[in-house]
């Protein structure tokens, strides 16, 4: 298993974890952008966005719903935060298992750079 949130999921890599349950893991960024910077990822493998199909249309949503409770609990809802799927070269996807940056804790900029 070369997929580094595939080992992350399955314990071999050592991770802090925020959140995990059957289906979903979150973990701390280990290059944080901002106070709270968390990836929320399903333990399923899919490569990016562009791999989703019907059948992850459950996943994706528990995924979005988790990054909203994760920031309630940072206490940034209110405030609020940010969520990015980077998707292929452009946008810098480094990591080939989707992740859902949740981002916050700070004011940020838009449009992003
Ligand atoms: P991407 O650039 O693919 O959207 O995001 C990948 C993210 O994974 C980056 O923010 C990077 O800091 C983070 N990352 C890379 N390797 C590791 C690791 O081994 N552990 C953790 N916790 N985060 C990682
Ligand atoms: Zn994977």
């Amino acid at each position: 298993m070369s997929c580094l949130f595939c080992r992350i999921a399955a314990g071999e890599i050592p991770a802090s974890k925020v959140f995990e349950d059957a289906d979903v893991l979150a973990f701390n960024d280990i290059n944080p952008q901002a106070p709270t910077h968390v990836l929320v990822v399903p333990r399923r493998h899919i490569a990016s966005l562009n791999d989703l199909t019907d059948e992850d249309d459950q996943i994706v949503g528990e995924v979005v719903r988790r990054a909203a409770a994760i920031a309630k609990t940072k206490g940034i809802s209110e405030s609020g935060f940010r969520t990015v799927f980077n998707t292929n070269r452009e946008a810098g996807q480094t990591v080939f298992h989707i992740h859902l940056h949740l981002i916050g804790g700070r004011a940020m900029h838009w449009p992003p750079g």
